[in-house]
Formats: structure tokens, C-alpha cells, sequence
């Protein structure tokens, strides 16, 4: 009871005491060092656990991961606690080298992996696309028999879609006999990201379908983005619905999504509702609404957006800069394009990259400061094919036929074997008239075998994504959709309407014209879309490759007749079509 004070314990010499201390020093490499030094001085008995907790802090900490490592492999006789405690503290660093090396010593000292150790491994291999590695690690989970852990079986999900291998996602997910929630958004978000939105949705219905999981905010993230791709609003709207509906809270990630969904779908006033009523906005989400404005042609509420951020404090990022950039070249904003990029590294030490070069490029091309343009990558050290692809695109519009050959010239001796770039070659001669030029292109095209780029377009109709290729003749409905679009183009014939090709000595476009410029496949979904249409509301498409011009045409006069608003986003921008005129003012 009365017990002298110098028998009690010394505070560090118990293991526990020990414990609080680290606890207090935290992941500071300064205080876990003296703490360390206490110890061994004061003779504490250094547990395993003791010494787990110091090497994790130690790895925290981000100051030297050299200490880290070190201490790390001084610890003898480790356990597994040791081992899944530190492979999952640097794979969630992003310290791959450190997770494997980690793992392998793991092997080596005869301790069997867990469930633990895999999904921490295979997810460090995912963060990087390490995928023969991933492999390699996926054969010891088969080997180590947790082939049907449901968790080991989400990270390799999650894993081959992250390293573009959806084949084999599908394949481990389709095995699984337990899908948790996570497993389902990362086969979903693996088909968006990989660009297989419409399997993306599809496998959303499965979901929303089974009795057994429900989704979540990252459920919605990726159903959100995979209705960007498509243009599919009327499931965005409905996501946006059973969001509110069910009470889930719109944090910024799943805010910005609905952002980007909205605008990228052609509805960007319902975009800048959902971006005024959130309560926390970060810089990804100011840039969402920008970049939203901006693909619309609306270069000064873009600007407004802008300048509303940056009252706010927040500082703009690299890719703030490429959308109100790029919002100021599409809307030819070029004295706020200048002042903008000037201040880029001067205020915000923001080193302008490649990217920002080429919104310049596109700036002053479509203003058809074609020379200023020129100077201006004549200045690059490396001008990449993106800067060239927007000064060719500023000389086609501008009809500049000595500067586009140049430019047409230079893209192709970067990139000889990219069939875009002989097709706007070919353009650039056709506008010149000189048919002659055209022909060689077309001639050195079919000896190289390249083959152009596929287009199509995608419409939504009663919440079901229709995709059509041109010429596409695999719809059910196919003999009513053409001949439902031959009396429309009648009928724009009657009121003015003649053929780009005739109009303009047009002889190759991004997709090939043989088949007649009639059945491009946004035309094939303007009438399938019209066909079906219930109501008054808009018309929306989605074009992968740009408009050709016979298209712009067409659909400009369609709109007038039908009385009916049509928005198509092709690769660059998005047209509304209203009472025979575009947005887009015909510059794209
Ligand atoms: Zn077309
Ligand atoms: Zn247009």
C-alpha cells in the first residue's frame, strides 16, 4: 500500500507506458527517434508489438523512409502482424517497391500470407499497373488458397481493370460467389474507365437487380461518369434521383460527379444547380464547373466561374488552367486567354505544359491569328501532335491552304502511321481544290493499309443507350430508320439544304464517304431519335470522332423543320442546334 516511490516502474520501462509514449510522438521521425533512444536506455524490454508500432510510425511519418526501412529490417524474428502491418502502411503510401520487398521477405522467412497480406499487395500493384507482377502475386493467392476470398477477389478485380485487362476482371468477378459492394464498383468503374460505359451500365441494372448488396456513393461515381461517356441523361437524372430520394449524402467526389454528368450530357444549367447547392467544393469540383461551361461555348460564364473561385481562395490547379483555357479559345476570348496564361506561373506558379500550349495554339488559331499562332510554336522546344493538330484544325477554318499543308506535313512525320492526320491532309488539299493532292494522300493511305477511325454515335431513348455505326444496318428497326431519314433529308432538300460534298470539294472526312454522307451515323440517330421521340424536349447525341460538315449542315436544317432542339457533343465540343443554327457559330 505505502509502497516507496523509487520501486514504482520507471514511466517508459513497461511495455504500456512504452506504447503511450510512441503513441505521443506520433509519426514524427524526430520524437520516435528520441523515444527509441529512451527506451533501449532505460533498458525497456522492446516487444514485438513495441517495435511494430515504432516501424509503422516510422513509415508514416514520410521523412526518411530510409530510417523506415532500416529499422524495419533490424527487428528480428518478425511475425505476420509485423509483416501485413507494414505492407499495408506502404501500400497505402504508394510505396510499392517497399509492399514487395516486404512480401518477399515475408516468403522467405517461411510465414504464410493472409488475406490481409494479399489485398494490400495486390492493391500497390494496381496503384502502379504492375500488372506481370500482379500475376505473378495472383498465382500465389491461388496457390496460398484464397482463390474464393471475397476480399483477395475485389482487389483482383479492381486490379486487372485498373491495368485495362477487363477480360480478366470480368472473368474473377464473374467467379466470386460472395460480391460485396466494393467488388461491384470496381468491375463498374473499371468498364468506365476503360471505356466500356454501356457494360458499365449494364452491370449497374445487375446490381440494382440483386437482392443481396446495395450500392454506394463510389456505386454512383461510376454509373455517373459511364452516363457522361454515353450522353445518357435520362439515367444520370434517375441516378440523381435515387441518390436524393434514398437520403445518400453528395459529398464533393459524388458532387462533381453529378457536375460533370450533367454537363457532359448537354445539360449544364442543371450542371451549375448542383454545383451552387454544394456545400464543400474543392478545386476538382470548381474545375468540373469551368470545363462544363467551356465544352458548351460558354467562355464568359466559364471566366465566371473563375474568378468566383479564386474570391473564394482557392488555388487553381494545372488542369484548371487547360478548362478556362480552352473555354476562352472555344468562346475566342483572346485577350482573357493571354492575361490567364501570363499569370499561370507569375500567380499561381503554375508551369504552363504541353497541354497549355496547345490551348494557346487553338486560341489564336481560331482567332485567325494564324502567324502569331505559328510564331508562338515556333518558340516550343518540342511541339507535340496535339499543337500541330489545332494549328492544322485553325488553318482548315480559316482557309490558310500554305500554313495547313505545313502543319499537315509536320504531324505526319511525327506520327506517319495515324490515319487522322492523313484524312485532314486530304481535307486541307480538298478545300484548295487541288484534287490532285487529294488522290496521292488517299493512294499513299490504301498502301499503308491504315484504316480511319470508326465512327459512331450513341442516343438515349427511354433510359436505353443505342449505339449506331455508319451504314449501321444491324438495328431491328432498320429499314423504318432509313427510310424515316431519307423523307427528312427530302424534305431539307426542299427547304435550301445541297449536300456539303457538292457544296464544298470535300473528299475525305474523319469517316469515309463512299457510302454517302447520308447515312453517318449521327444522322442514323437523329432519325432513330426523332422516330421515337415522345415529347418536345431535345434530342441528344453523342459523337465520338468530330461533325463532318455535311453533318452540321444537315442536322441545322433538320432542326429548323422539326422545330426541335438538337445537342450533339462530338470529340471537341458540344453543338445546339436551334431554328436551323449552331452554337458553335459553324467554328469547330
Ligand atoms: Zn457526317
Ligand atoms: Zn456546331
Amino acid at each position: 500500500m505505502d509502497e516507496p516511490n523509487h520501486s514504482k516502474p520507471s514511466p517508459s520501462s513497461s511495455p504500456s507506458s512504452a506504447y503511450q509514449a510512441l503513441v505521443r510522438a506520433g509519426p514524427r521521425l524526430k520524437q520516435l527517434q528520441q523515444v527509441h533512444a529512451h527506451l533501449i536506455t532505460n533498458g525497456t524490454h522492446l516487444t514485438l508489438s513495441l517495435l511494430t508500432k515504432l516501424a509503422i510510425l516510422a513509415y508514416s511519418s514520410n521523412s526518411s523512409i530510409t530510417y523506415a526501412r532500416k529499422f524495419s529490417l533490424s527487428i528480428k524474428n518478425p511475425d505476420s502482424y509485423l509483416f501485413n502491418s507494414l505492407i499495408r502502411i506502404s501500400s497505402k503510401l504508394g510505396l510499392l517497391y517497399d509492399a514487395i520487398s516486404l512480401y518477399r521477405r515475408m516468403l522467405f522467412s517461411l510465414i504464410p500470407p493472409s488475406s490481409y497480406t494479399f489485398t494490400s499487395v495486390i492493391k500497390s500493384c494496381a496503384d502502379v499497373s504492375a500488372f506481370k507482377l500482379g500475376k505473378i502475386v495472383h498465382s500465389h493467392v491461388v496457390v496460398n488458397g484464397f482463390g474464393l476470398d471475397s476480399f483477395v477477389q475485389a482487389s483482383l478485380v479492381a486490379f486487372y481493370a485498373k491495368c485495362g485487362e477487363i477480360v480478366f476482371a470480368r472473368k474473377v468477378f464473374d467467379k466470386m460467389t460472395e460480391r460485396s459492394v466494393v467488388a461491384w464498383n470496381a468491375m463498374i468503374s473499371g468498364y468506365e474507365q476503360n471505356g466500356f460505359s454501356k457494360d458499365a451500365i449494364d452491370l449497374f441494372d445487375l446490381l440494382m437487380a440483386s437482392s443481396c448488396v446495395r450500392p454506394d456513393s463510389a456505386t454512383f461515381v461510376g454509373v455517373l461518369s459511364a452516363c457522361a461517356q454515353l450522353g445518357a441523361l435520362e439515367l444520370g437524372c434517375w441516378t440523381h434521383d435515387y441518390i436524393t430520394d434514398h437520403g445518400f449524402k453528395v459529398n464533393v467526389v459524388l458532387g462533381t460527379a453529378l457536375i460533370n454528368m450533367y454537363a457532359r450530357c448537354g445539360d449544364v444549367r442543371k450542371a451549375r444547380e448542383v454545383f451552387d447547392v454544394m456545400r464543400e467544393k474543392n478545386v476538382v469540383a470548381w474545375t468540373a464547373m469551368i470545363s462544363g461551361y467551356g465544352i458548351h461555348g460558354y467562355g464568359k460564364e466559364a471566366l465566371d466561374v473563375y474568378n468566383l473561385m479564386r474570391r473564394y481562395g482557392v488555388s487553381p490547379n494545372e488542369v484548371t488552367f487547360v478548362a478556362v483555357l480552352s473555354a476562352c479559345a472555344h468562346s475566342v476570348m483572346v485577350d482573357e486567354g493571354r492575361a490567364l496564361f501570363s499569370s499561370m506561373r507569375k500567380n499561381h506558379g503554375v508551369v504552363p505544359g504541353m497541354e497549355h500550349h496547345v490551348c494557346m495554339v487553338d486560341l489564336l488559331g481560331r482567332a485567325g491569328l494564324l502567324n502569331e499562332a505559328y510564331d508562338y510554336i515556333r518558340g516550343l522546344k518540342k511541339p507535340s501532335p496535339a499543337i500541330w493538330t489545332a494549328m492544322l484544325g485553325a488553318c482548315k477554318m480559316h482557309k490558310n491552304f500554305d500554313l495547313g499543308v505545313e502543319a499537315a506535313e509536320k504531324l505526319l512525320a511525327m506520327e506517319p502511321e495515324n490515319p487522322g492526320h492523313y484524312v485532314m491532309l486530304s481535307n486541307v488539299y480538298a478545300l484548295a481544290g487541288n484534287m490532285e493532292r487529294v488522290e496521292k494522300v488517299r493512294n499513299v493511305m490504301i498502301k499503308k493499309r491504315l484504316k480511319k477511325h470508326v465512327g459512331y454515335s450513341t442516343i438515349e431513348v427511354d433510359q436505353r443507350t443505342y449505339l449506331f455505326s455508319m451504314g449501321d444496318k444491324s438495328h431491328p428497326e432498320t429499314n423504318e430508320i432509313y427510310s424515316y431519314l431519307d423523307e427528312l433529308m427530302r424534305k431539307i432538300c426542299e427547304v435550301g439544304y445541297v449536300s456539303a460534298r457538292e457544296s464544298v470539294l470535300h473528299e475525305l472526312e474523319e469517316e469515309e464517304q463512299e457510302f454517302a454522307l447520308r447515312y453517318h451515323s449521327e444522322k442514323l440517330a437523329l432519325a432513330f431519335g426523332l422516330m421515337k421521340a415522345k415529347s418536345e424536349s431535345a434530342i441528344r447525341i453523342v459523337k465520338n470522332l468530330r461533325m463532318c460538315e455535311d453533318c452540321h449542315l444537315a442536322i441545322k436544317f433538320i432542326s429548323s423543320i422539326t422545330n426541335r432542339e438538337i445537342i450533339v457533343r462530338d470529340k471537341l465540343r458540344f453543338h445546339h442546334f436551334k431554328d436551323g443554327l449552331c452554337s458553335c457559330a459553324d467554328c469547330w
